[in-house]
């Protein structure tokens, strides 16, 4: 059955509106859950902290060298995979400290081996965390010192139990205290997964296509309508001439 003029437009009406809506909805999400987890607003074009050297005012010469912990903890980096002195350390006690100011960030009790060349930790210390999104790294959440607010490192959410999380921090921003003792902190802000972060890109991708499918269908229109009306007046020229 050949569809009517009025029932195309009709048709065509809806799926704009659907691929409008669905966008604006994606959009939605992604600020709703961008926002209620850990970090907040914070991660627009964020990769990592930038600090001043003066606000270190508890560091210390750090066996990796103080040109690595500037360029990893004073402006963001990441020290090169299983090239720190934390990598396969192995304490059962002690508390792992900011590097820059000295809070103490990590017990010891909590590191384990994730594999993947850097210190690996289920659990900060109580208030040691500050987050921020790195949309750069493909959602990962940033994590930095909250009282210095030196760059520490990410966490994922492929960590193990109790807390599913693994804080993956570079050795240059930590130094040991075997001496103190301190409380882990288990009852952590929910951060966003990366693979949701995936998820909600590409619905937003899907709606922006969707959008652009229909402005490209438009341009096809508009331009059969032109040539149709331009052979046309052809049709027409040809028709006047004489013979
Ligand atoms: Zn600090």
């Amino acid at each position: 059955m050949e569809e009517t003029p009025l029932g195309k437009t009709s048709w065509e009406r809806w799926k704009r509106f659907a691929a409008t809506l669905g966008s604006l909805l994606a959009v939605l999400l992604f600020v709703a859950i961008t926002s209620a987890s850990a970090g907040g607003w914070d991660y627009l074009g964020s990769k990592g902290s930038s600090v001043a050297e003066e606000s270190c005012t508890g560091s210390r010469v750090h066996r990796d060298g103080a040109e690595r912990f500037q360029q990893v903890c004073l402006h963001g980096g990441t020290e090169p995979a299983r090239s720190g002195i934390y990598d396969h350390s192995s304490n059962n006690s002690g508390v792992y400290r900011c590097a820059c100011c000295g809070t103490p960030l990590f017990t010891a009790g909590d590191k384990f081996d994730s594999g993947t060349g850097w210190p690996s930790f289920k659990a900060p210390v109580a208030q040691a965390m500050g987050y921020r999104k790195d949309l750069l790294a493909l959602g990962s959440t940033e994590v930095h010192c909250s009282t210095c607010g030196a760059h520490l490192g990410h966490v994922f959410e492929d960590g193990p139990s109790p807390t599913g999380l693994r804080y993956c921090i570079n050795s240059v921003c930590l130094w040991l205290d075997a001496d103190s003792v301190n409380a882990s902190d288990y009852n952590i802000p929910w951060v966003a997964n990366s693979y949701l972060m995936l998820a909600l890109l590409i619905s937003s991708s899907l709606g922006c296509c969707l959008l652009s499918k229909r402005a490209g269908e438009q341009v096809l229109s508009w331009r059969n309508r032109s040539r149709v009306e331009a052979r046309g007046v052809e049709v027409e020229v040809f028709a006047t001439m004489p013979p």
